[in-house]
């Protein structure tokens, strides 16, 4: 027996079915926004996530699934979506379509974190990046779609949690007071801390370990004029779409690449891991990464802890509207041409095994969650027709003519 590797999981129906609601949801939203889809690949060079993502963040310095192929090239099984997007953003020439560069992607990523509730090592992440608008309408805009995709999929009691880290200018002297501020407590950080605060010492306030202290009392962020009205017109934007957030100071996200905006939805039901989605504005990575002045924005909503979140609400019952029954050997045939006909004419259907007998083909049709038994025997076959016996509701078996099984069925669901 060779079981699954730690970390990594088998999602099975129901929970399975969950996971499809929650992006049939997110095409839908995608669609009314004026989102495409990329599809980008899993495996990437490890050097696109060292230079994009950054190499003191934890994704890249921990948690890389990062190995050398058999031709000594280093690579990576993506552990994000966006340095790919922004890859092929410019692999592709894609800021040339004249074109808005609206892009989602749906798919794993890979972080070998420690497993626990809401945190595996391979997960689904559903992802838009918005590439080419600096204006504060595009962080308005797809903070609200974020919003309404939260609310089409049901999931009450989250939280918009926002923030600005301002640009390279408003950052540059904020780096020297706050690094002041965390050398002076260097003996009191984590070992990883202490190893990254005079590479990248914002770092340190979004560390799980010492983050939630150090933002209490370090030193706070001062926006430049430009920053500072960027951010004033994102809530006030927000507020017209009705989108309520909690603007949160402390909030600096893990990753090097954000500039601006920078936002999180969390959920209070899901106890420790209680992030559903991360985003922020990013207006320096495609240049950085050898394309085109391309300002952009994007967010990634995690797809496992959604599912959690929706785990108490029932998915739209999946059974089968007919299960067929072969109630004698002779009807196979029959039976098998009457399946056929069913989800011909868009009926799902299902049988069990026609070789079986009466009882147990029965005993499958009631587990299956089907609407109807659809039955034929030997005085179905003689006379060209079928029984159908309600399984959910009360009522009695009758019987119609073989060829109108499928619109009879279809009278009687109100299809
Ligand atoms: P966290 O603080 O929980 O580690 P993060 O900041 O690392 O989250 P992002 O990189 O912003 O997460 O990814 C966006 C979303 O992807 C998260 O909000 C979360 O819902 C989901 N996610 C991240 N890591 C994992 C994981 N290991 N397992 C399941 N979902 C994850
Ligand atoms: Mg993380």
């Amino acid at each position: 027996m060779i079981n699954s590797l730690r970390g990594f999981r088998d999602i099975l129906p129901p929970e399975s079915d969950l996971f499809a609601r929650i992006e049939a949801a997110a095409r839908e939203v995608f669609g009314l926004y004026g989102y495409q889809e990329l599809r980008i690949p899993t495996l990437e060079k490890k050097e696109l996530f060292v230079k994009s993502t950054g190499d003191t963040t934890d994704i890249v310095e921990k948690e890389m699934y990062a190995f050398t192929d058999g031709g000594g090239r280093e690579i990576a099984n993506r552990p994000e979506g966006t340095p790919g997007v922004v890859r092929a953003y410019i692999e592709n020439n894609l800021g040339q379509t004249g074109r808005n560069g609206k892009y989602f992607y749906i798919g794993n990523m890979f972080r070998a974190e420690r497993p626990q509730a809401g945190r595996y090592r391979e997960f689904e992440q559903i992802g838009a990046e918005h590439i080419g608008n600096p204006s504060p309408f595009a962080d308005a805009e797809t903070i609200t779609m974020l919003v309404r995709l939260l609310e089409k999929v049901g999931a009450g009691g989250c939280t918009v949690v926002l923030n600005s880290l301002g640009c390279g200018e408003c950052r540059k002297a904020y780096r020297e007071v706050l690094l002041a501020f965390l050398r002076a407590r260097a003996e009191k950080l984590c070992e990883p801390c202490r190893g990254r605060i005079e590479r990248n010492p914002l770092r340190a306030l979004d560390c799980k370990i010492d983050g939630p202290a150090l933002a209490e009392t370090a030193p706070k962020l001062t926006l430049c004029p430009a920053c500072a009205e960027h951010f004033a017109k994102t809530q006030e934007l927000l507020k017209i779409s009705s989108v309520s957030c909690e603007v949160n100071p402390s909030l600096v996200r893990g990753l090097d690449y954000y500039t601006r905006t920078v936002f999180e939805v969390r959920s209070s039901a899901l106890g420790s891991q209680d992030a559903v989605c991360g985003g922020g504005r990013y207006d320096d990575l495609v240049k950085s990464m050898g394309g085109p002045a391309a300002p952009a924005i994007g967010w990634a909503l995690g797809v496992d802890r959604m599912a959690m979140l929706l785990k108490d609400k029932p998915a739209a019952d999946n059974g089968p509207k007919a299960f067929v029954i072969a109630a004698s050997k002779e009807a196979g045939n029959k039976s098998f041409e009457l399946i056929t006909a069913l989800r011909a004419a868009g009926l799902s259907a299902d049988f069990s095994n026609f070789e079986l007998s009466l009882k147990s083909q029965m005993r499958s049709a009631d587990k299956s969650g089907a609407a109807f038994a659809l039955l034929i025997g030997e005085d179905e076959l003689k006379a060209g027709a079928v029984a159908l016996k309600p399984l959910k509701e009360k009522g009695d078996q009758f019987t119609v003519p073989a060829a109108e099984a499928p619109a009879k069925l279809k009278e009687l669901l109100k299809l």
